[in-house]
């Protein structure tokens, strides 16, 4: 998880002003424009604040483990990210589960769904949507379900000729067993934000 996906939201999470804003030092997703905020928000805050944090910590810890993982001889190392690409989530040959690191990520970005459907923010539902896909590729079996929860998401931020083909490829599978490689994102019609709201 490349800190380069890791966006926050562009209101404050208590008043919605969008100036001066300070990022939650615990989740590092909401923002808050002053202390005063922080703390009128803190009791809505807290549950999730503390799941997010936990979450992306762990992402974080077996994000590095799956990087660095003893082959089948004990040999040198294996980036699982690089080696089982696709097989996430079905190998049992490794020390750090593959499937532990993808339920952490999943529910954490389960957690920041949450966040953007609260403050409408399309910045987050694009990164929920690039954390879905990429999850997605790593997982052909898609043991989780990612893909039932990707359409709504495009929809939402209006990408609407992603949806479709997203749509499109996933019915018309062969194979039950191994999705394969979704369908790469195509530059189309953009709607409003929130149109379909
Ligand atoms: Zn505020
Ligand atoms: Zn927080």
């Amino acid at each position: 998880m490349a800190d380069k996906k890791l966006r926050t939201t562009q209101k404050c999470n208590a008043c919605a002003k969008d100036e001066d804003l300070k990022t939650c030092s615990r989740c590092k997703i909401v923002k808050y424009c002053s202390k005063d905020c922080q703390a009128q928000d803190c009791d809505s805050h807290k549950v999730r604040c503390k799941k997010i944090k936990r979450f992306t910590s762990e992402t974080q810890r077996l994000d590095a483990a799956l990087r660095h993982c003893w082959n089948d001889f004990d040999e040198c190392y294996d980036n699982l990210f690089e080696k089982a690409f696709g097989r996430f989530g079905m190998s049992s040959m490794y020390d750090v589960s593959t499937k532990e690191y993808l339920h952490n990520r999943f529910s954490r970005t389960t957690e920041i769904l949450n966040v953007a459907i609260e403050l409408k923010d399309k910045g987050l539902f694009e990164h929920v949507c690039d954390e879905l896909y990429e999850m997605l590729r790593l997982s052909h079996t898609d043991n989780f379900g990612f893909r039932s929860h990707i359409p709504s998401v495009f929809l939402t931020v209006g990408r609407e000729d992603d949806c479709y083909n997203f749509i499109k490829w996933h019915l018309t599978r062969d194979d039950d067993y191994d999705w394969g490689e979704p369908p790469e994102s195509v530059e189309g019609n953009e709607l409003d934000f929130f149109s379909y709201l």
